[in-house]
């Protein structure tokens, strides 16, 4: 089948290629969107990462362009209407598992980041300024970690917390069996901010996930406790968060996904006037840092969605039903 594929980079062509088998590939490093869904004729599928806009309008030119195949090279699809796809008969599937490891370490390592300055370090030996002064930390052996969303992710995570020797508390309207074997402890959502010294967020972006970490949430978090979000950007109020950094109440953020990091990550700007002025302001800050969207970013995962990507549309090539079909399926309200 003719696959044309949006948002290509460096990393992501040549396991695509490897994964390849008799389909005919075709790349461009341009977002899909309103003005590029033409390059897509003459192609029966596409597939899109998570900064292409896959909204009702331009699903419908896609539709009228011959596309009959969606297929996302990520776990999320909060950028894709997928009622709207369905109501137009276009299958659309996702890639729903595919090394947690990679976003649960790259979790790890922005909080050792951040909790032990190494940032801040670097900068200082970068001027021969040996101090340690400035660098002090916590250990995280003893703290109390909050997992919001103990699904693929989440419990990777809770899994190297649990090694590091911290308490793991959590919450998800689902409970993951495994969680409950590991003894991690379900609590309300409320108990979970109130409780954890370290939190970390989950949990996919959806109608009811949106601004989930708002205001009244941060102020219900111990006073200087760290949030981790490797989720979407969405789930935490960003205004809201800029405002518990200034007032000092939180000790720490760590992000590798930012609410209007669309049209910013994975494109060079270096030569752009910078007009979004909560990044910069979230950027000045010592005690945020931020990572643009990189957390899946491992060779392992990157072979693995290319794979499944190429495993799905070999089902529809086949006219076999794929079990990662995200249309037609009950879904939460995507956002
Ligand atoms: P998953 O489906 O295995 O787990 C998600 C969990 O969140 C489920 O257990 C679900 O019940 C729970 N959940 C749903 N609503 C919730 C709520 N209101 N509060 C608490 N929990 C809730 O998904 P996963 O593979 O673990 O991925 C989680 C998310 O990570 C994805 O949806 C995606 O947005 C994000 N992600 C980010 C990157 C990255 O590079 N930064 C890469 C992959 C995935």
């Amino acid at each position: 089948m003719k696959l044309f594929v949006f948002s290509a980079r460096s990393f992501d062509k040549p396991a695509l290629e490897l994964a390849a088998g008799k389909h005919e590939l075709a790349f461009t490093e341009r977002r899909l969107g309103i003005e590029t869904v033409r390059m897509a004729e003459g192609s029966q599928a596409v597939t899109l990462f998570t900064s292409d806009d896959a909204s009702a309008p331009v699903l419908d030119a896609l539709h009228a362009s011959g596309i009959k195949y969606i297929l996302l090279r990520s776990v999320g699809h909060d950028h894709v209407d997928l009622e709207h796809a369905s109501s137009l008969g276009m299958s659309v599937a996702n890639v729903p598992q595919y090394s947690p490891n990679s976003v649960a370490e790259h979790a790890v390592a922005l909080l050792l980041a951040m909790n032990r300055k190494l940032m801040l370090g670097q900068q200082l030996m970068d001027k021969w300024d040996f101090r340690i002064d400035s660098l002090q930390g916590f250990d995280i052996h003893g703290k109390t970690v909050g997992i919001i969303g103990t699904g693929k992710i989440g419990l990777t995570f809770a899994r190297i917390m649990l090694g590091f020797g911290a308490k793991v508390i959590a919450f998800d309207p689902q409970l993951n069996p495994e969680a409950v074997r590991l003894e991690i402890k379900y609590e309300s959502f409320d108990e979970v901010l109130k409780q954890s010294d370290i939190i970390s967020l989950h949990c996919p972006l959806t109608t009811t996930t949106r601004h989930l970490i708002s205001g009244p949430q941060l102020k219900m978090m111990k006073p200087n406790a760290i949030l981790i979000n490797t989720s979407r950007g969405a789930v935490v109020n960003t205004n809201d968060l800029i405002s518990a950094i200034e007032s000092g109440h939180l000790g720490g953020a760590c992000l590798d996904v930012y609410e209007y990091e669309k049209g910013l990550f994975f494109d060079d700007h270096s030569g752009d006037i910078q007009h979004d002025t909560k990044f910069t302001l979230l950027r000045s800050f010592k005690n945020v840092l931020i990572t643009g969207h990189q957390a899946f970013l491992t060779t392992d995962a990157i072979t693995e969605i290319a794979q499944t990507t190429i495993a799905n549309l070999d089902c529809y090539q086949n006219g076999l039903s794929c079990k990662n079909e995200l249309t037609r399926k009950k879904q939460l309200t995507p956002f």
